[in-house]
């Protein structure tokens, strides 16, 4: 069979996609220009800007450095690219996914920055889960990871952050926040661009790519990626979700993009509360209450009692705790757990 884009060469793939026979040429070159579409469409990137890659080794945000870095020379974007990792401290995971980014600096010779959880906080996720366990390490790494970002963001003095999420990512998130009646994150999930109105914006290029052409276009292309899960990863209520959503895809592939799609068009009712910007008043970092989540959390983990900065309450606890050590810090208000991730997706990149 020929290849349905150029009539020329034999076709050697379906696209998972929309099941068009396509060449190898062919599906890397649409899968580039799709993905260049949601830059420009969007607005991704200003010409100039210094832009840092999220980069955990694995296939989502190696393609996206592939890409990023093809389509900054095809179509002269003219964006100063940088490599960003953040090293949570699990060993024979993200030691081993580390030395693939090494790989892709000096594939792509973009300067690199790994920032460790251990520098930042004191801590490494592997002590961590020694501590809590297998049931809520993935709210600490969440909360630690967004925050080690910015923080390596603004150490590198880059403009924005960009992240390796996918179409399924997305779907799943969406989902996620339907089956959970969160709809202040199910408002904000699906957007491609978020943090503008921080000091720290993120973007997803990939947000309309299907993860399966994401594994398709690196092992084509023999892109150096690390597949491994990591090892403390319960992520229970997500595997339902995703599993529910691959059947789905089963059926009818476009569910994936149509639930992004629904998703995009729904309005937020003014009921919705929504948490206030605040800086937080022990680290600075963004956050929704006076003292951020991390620094709940952290503060939690110091005094050994982890489980008590996880919880709705903890907020208040904190601040009983500290009551006498900063008068500064008065009425708390609610919170939700992790609110600080403000409807990003938990996962590596
Ligand atoms: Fe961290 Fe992801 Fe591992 Fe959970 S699954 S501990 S969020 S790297
Ligand atoms: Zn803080």
């Amino acid at each position: 069979m020929k290849c349905k884009l150029c009539d020329e060469r034999k076709a050697a793939i379906k696209r998972p996609k929309n099941g068009h026979a396509v060449c190898k040429e062919c599906f890397f070159y649409v899968f580039e220009e799709e993905v260049h579409h949601t830059i420009v469409s969007n607005n991704l990137f200003k010409p100039g800007e210094k832009v840092a890659i999220g980069a955990s080794g694995g296939k989502d945000s190696t393609v996206l450095a592939h890409v990023l870095t093809t389509l900054n020379k095809r179509y002269d974007y003219g964006l100063d690219l940088f490599l960003l990792s953040v090293d949570e401290g699990i060993t024979g995971y993200r030691d081993d996914s580390l030395k693939t980014v090494e790989l892709n600096k000096e594939y792509y010779q973009l300067p690199l920055l790994v920032i460790s959880y251990e520098e930042i906080y004191g801590w490494t996720m592997d002590e961590i889960v020694k501590l809590v366990g297998l049931n809520n390490n993935c709210t600490f790494c969440g909360v630690f990871r967004r925050q080690a970002l910015d923080r390596g963001a603004y150490k590198l003095g880059v403009d924005k952050i960009t992240t390796g999420h996918n179409a399924d990512d997305i779907a799943e998130t969406v989902l996620m926040n339907i089956l959970r009646g969160d709809f202040f994150r199910l408002s904000k999930c699906h957007k491609i661009i978020t943090g503008e109105d921080d000091t720290m914006p993120r973007c997803k290029p990939l947000k309309y790519c299907y993860e399966k052409e994401i594994v398709m276009y690196a092992h084509l292309k023999k892109l150096d990626y690390f597949s491994t899960e990591c090892s403390y990863a319960p992520q229970a209520y997500r595997g339902y979700v995703r599993e529910l959503l691959k059947n789905m895809e089963k059926i009818r592939p476009s569910s994936i993009v149509d639930i992004i799609h629904s998703a995009e068009k729904m309005e937020l009712d003014s009921d919705v509360k929504i948490p206030p910007k605040l800086s937080c008043t022990k680290c600075g970092f963004i956050s929704s209450n006076k003292v951020c989540k991390a620094c709940v959390l952290l503060d939690g983990l110091n005094k050994g009692r982890p489980k008590i900065a996880i919880g709705k309450k903890a907020i208040i606890a904190y601040e009983e705790d500290n009551k006498n050590q900063d008068e500064e810090v008065k009425e708390p208000e609610e919170t939700k757990e992790a609110e600080e991730t403000s409807g990003e997706i938990s996962k590596s990149f």
